[in-house]
């Protein structure tokens, strides 16, 4: 069996649908499994929607629940020419009903819990899920049976095992050449039942979680760029597209920022040796990237990626640096407060370390002053350049840092796998270093 995933630009109205819908029908002598996605910016529509009601203003969330509503019914519509089957009709009915309640007490509590949002937010799956599972007469799985997780609502970690197991029990029956299997990406539910998210993006990330769970042939991404391109084609229209990249490879660009791929994707697929491939819905005809086991692509910089706002906090003591111990006292306080570290940095009297910077920071600088001083730069963003010969092309960094002319870098650091060296540099220059970089590095011949 294979697995198709279609983001959200690809199911965003009836006219999508039906390119899709085409797309399914083609690849259903493999036995397909179809992720999707909420249609369009659904997903975006019901945050808005959840945070009006948290601030007690119920007309205006159930004005943004009309609206969304009126987008389904009109997909729906047009995809049946006006004849919308009763049971899809009930089906929509029944979900916005949820929808409503949900806001309400949303509303009358004034609380949105991590809890409450993913019980909003899986509206947006479960209703493509049901109008494309109708119009393509395939069967229609709630993930929440499958795709068990922990209950870290907003941002949960599947478990694979229970995975695979609730796989062969409720989908592995239904897959068979010929037939469509429609399912949720996003979304899963603890053992208890409760529904929870996998993080904005997660879509990939599950349709890969499933793809490990039935051995799939292949991972199909459908999205709205022609595979993985050498950078994020909005700060960089020059970008091309690979047409293929190693498992570290993809791992690590879709871990500094590339949007393409949802960060955790690649690991299932890693684990199960499937290969993942990102294309175009638009063009299913044109090129395409192939993420696979088998690829050793041997260039120096394959891509570049970016992300930010992130923090730097530079960790200095006098007394102890030299000592041994410091370091292991330093990230005890960061593991025992949870804030990840991304990149690191040692110097005789300091640490620069780079945080997320929603990261609430109060309780670890209070531990960090009883030991050292914390100099703290906000405002930063991360600069990714991802290669398999990157260490061992010489003469990179120097091409590197002449590239970036006056733009300065304030952190380097090499990743332990050898395969990404990252800058830290003002996040206003995110955009100005990427295209300087990708002329001298990656655009040119
Ligand atoms: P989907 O809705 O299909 O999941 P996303 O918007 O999540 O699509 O991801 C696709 C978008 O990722 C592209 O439209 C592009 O703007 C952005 N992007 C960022 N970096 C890259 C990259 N290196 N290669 C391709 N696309 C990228
Ligand atoms: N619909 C979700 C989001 O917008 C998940 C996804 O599209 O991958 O984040
Ligand atoms: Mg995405």
């Amino acid at each position: 069996m294979i697995v198709l995933k279609f983001g959200g630009s690809s199911v965003a109205d009836a006219a999508c649908m039906r390119q899709v819908a085409g797309l399914v029908a083609a690849a259903l002598p493999k036995a397909p499994l179809v992720v999707l996605s909420a249609m369009g910016k659904t997903t975006n529509g019901l945050f808005a929607a959840a945070k009006t009601a948290e601030g007690g203003d119920l007309a205006g969330a159930m004005e943004r629940q009309r609206a969304l509503m009126a987008a389904h019914r009109l997909a729906a519509s047009d995809l049946f020419g006006g004849a919308v089957p009763e049971s899809l009709d009930v089906a929509l009915t029944d979900l916005f009903g949820e929808l409503e309640l949900l806001l309400r007490g949303v509303a009358l509590l004034r609380e949105l819990s991590p809890r409450s949002m993913d019980a909003i937010a899986s509206l947006g799956e479960r209703l493509s899920t049901r109008i494309f599972a109708a119009f393509v007469g395939g069967a229609w799985v709630d993930a929440r049976t499958v795709l068990r997780t922990d209950e870290v609502f907003g941002e949960a970690v599947p478990q694979p095992e229970a995975i695979r197991a609730l796989a062969a029990e409720h989908m592995r029956p239904l897959l068979g050449p010929g037939r469509a299997v429609v399912t949720q990406g996003y979304i899963g539910a603890t053992a208890d039942g409760l529904t929870t998210t996998l993080g904005r993006g997660g879509s990939d990330y599950s349709a890969a979680l499933f793809g490990a769970a039935l051995a799939a042939e292949e991972v199909q991404i459908w999205t709205d760029v022609e595979g993985v391109l050498t950078c994020d084609p909005r700060i960089v229209p020059e970008a091309l597209p690979i047409p293929d990249l190693s498992f570290a490879e993809a791992a690590e660009l879709a871990a500094f920022g590339a949007k393409v791929l949802h960060p955790a994707t690649i690991q299932p697929a890693v684990e199960a040796r499937i290969p993942v491939t990102v294309r175009h819905t638009q063009k299913p005809e044109g090129r395409f990237t192939t993420i696979s086991a088998e690829v050793r692509t041997g260039r120096p910089i394959t891509a570049l990626a970016s992300r930010g706002p992130v923090t730097v906090l530079t960790v200095s003591s006098t007394r102890m640096l030299a000592q041994s111990g410091f370091l292991a006292r330093l990230f005890e306080v960061f593991g025992r407060r949870g804030v990840s570290v991304d990149l690191v940095a040692t110097a005789e009297v300091s640490v620069s370390l780079t945080v997320e910077a929603d990261e609430p920071l109060k309780a670890l600088l209070e531990d960090l002053a009883a030991f050292a001083t914390v100099e703290i730069h906000e405002h930063r963003a991360i600069i990714a350049a991802v290669g398999e010969r990157l260490k061992s092309t010489p003469g990179l960094g120097a091409k590197l840092l002449t590239a970036l002319g006056d733009i300065n870098v304030e952190m380097i650091s090499m990743g332990a796998n050898e395969i990404n060296l990252s800058l830290v540099v003002k996040e206003e220059c995110t955009a100005e270093a990427l295209r300087r970089l990708h002329r001298v590095l990656v655009g040119a011949p």
